[in-house]
């Protein structure tokens, strides 16, 4: 594994509990890397920690809805993320919508795991190809599919 990754973390207000659990329960594995936040996710984290005594390095972007998702998939495009997790709201619309599948996109164009559940996160951090040398992703590939008429 890199040393120290650049993990992106965005929780839509609904799923910012989760994401609140999340970032706790893996606190020791999240404190060896970098996290990249939306504004009130990032806050709400670094709240908990304090409370709880951990310690974490944390940047906070601006509010999702105010470009916080926009911010971090320009990073993703940039090569600046390792890894994001992103809990999105299924059941409510967002004010956002464009910034959220735009994040996503930029996050399948570019190889960069995303995780959209706390099952997926997990298995994504404990996953054995982060210290395997000799794993290289494989580059996704656009060919177009012609059907035998
Ligand atoms: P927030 O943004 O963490 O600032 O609430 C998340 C989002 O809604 O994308």
């Amino acid at each position: 594994m890199k040393k120290r990754l650049t993990i992106a973390l965005v929780a839509h207000d609904r799923r910012k509990v989760d994401m609140v659990e999340w970032a706790v329960f893996n606190a020791l594995f999240l404190a060896k890397h970098h996290l990249v936040c939306t504004g009130t996710t990032g806050k709400l984290i670094q709240d908990a920690y304090r409370e709880k005594g951990l310690t974490a390095s944390i940047t906070r972007m601006n509010s999702g809805p105010l470009g916080g998702d926009a911010e971090i998939a320009a990073m993703v495009v940039r090569k600046e993320v390792d890894l994001a997790v992103f809990l999105i709201d299924d059941l409510n619309a967002q004010p956002h919508e464009a910034d959220i599948m735009m994040l996503l996109r930029q996050c399948r164009i570019h190889n960069i795991p995303i995780a959209c559940n706390r099952y997926s996160a997990d298995l994504m951090i404990t996953s054995p190809l982060w210290d395997e040398e000799s794993y290289k992703p494989s580059i996704p590939q656009y060919i177009e599919f012609r059907r035998e008429s």
